[in-house]
């Protein structure tokens, strides 16, 4: 089963995908940490590009994520479905998508649309911290480490991700605004949306 989780940064779309590719037993495919992994491994002019909108908060252009999520769609664990996370975010992936799995006579059969307003998004990004190394995410005041920062499973220090500066988590919610919102109509439309509180 292919879902998608839609919602602003901040929203929980990282946590709740974690949740449900365990129970479903399909990959978590989250745009934003192939994305950086992309960035960290290969240091070419690639990267550079992504690298350079990611810190501003901007959204990579289309061409780019399309390759890199559909290639990584295309790989031997995704034939049973995947939880997409911070995929699609514009209409045009959300158009490649669809044309990307009906040539695999595939779907996607839920999207799922965590509703969460401005100021609280503001609030949980500025105090998110996460493990470089497992991903896990955390927040200093509601959901905080065991262990003063340090990851709970992997030990390791957390950090905080550059642009989860407050002055970049407002270009970023602006880019949700005026780019990915309109998924959601794109999706009820074809009567596969949940709306989640
Ligand atoms: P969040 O949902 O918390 O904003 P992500 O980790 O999903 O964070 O994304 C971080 C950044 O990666 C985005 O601000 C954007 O620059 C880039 N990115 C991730 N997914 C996409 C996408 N589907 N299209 C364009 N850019 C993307
Ligand atoms: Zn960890």
């Amino acid at each position: 089963m292919f879902i998608i989780m839609l919602g602003p940064p901040g929203a929980g779309k990282g946590t709740q995908a974690r949740n449900i590719s365990k129970k479903l037993n399909i990959p978590h495919i989250a745009s934003g940490d192939i994305l950086r992994e992309r960035v960290r491994i290969a240091d070419d002019e690639l990267s550079k590009k992504i690298r350079e909108h990611m810190l501003r908060g901007e959204l990579v252009p289309d061409d780019i994520v399309i390759k890199i999520i559909h290639d990584r769609l295309s790989q031997n664990d995704c034939e049973h479905g995947a939880v997409l996370d911070g995929y699609p975010r514009t209409l045009a992936q959300a158009k490649a998508l669809d044309a990307f799995l009906e040539s695999k006579n595939k779907r996607v059969e839920i999207v799922i649309n965590l509703d969460v307003p401005d100021d609280e998004v503001i609030k949980r990004l500025t105090y998110r911290r996460l493990c470089p190394k497992c991903n896990r995410i955390y927040h200093l005041l509601f959901n905080p480490p065991k262990n003063n920062e340090l990851c709970d499973i992997c030990n390791v220090k957390l950090i905080q991700r550059i642009d989860d500066r407050e002055d970049i988590v407002k270009k970023r919610l602006e880019e949700y605004r005026n780019r990915t919102s309109s998924l959601i109509n794109y999706y009820a439309e074809k009567h596969i949306l949940y709306i989640v509180n």
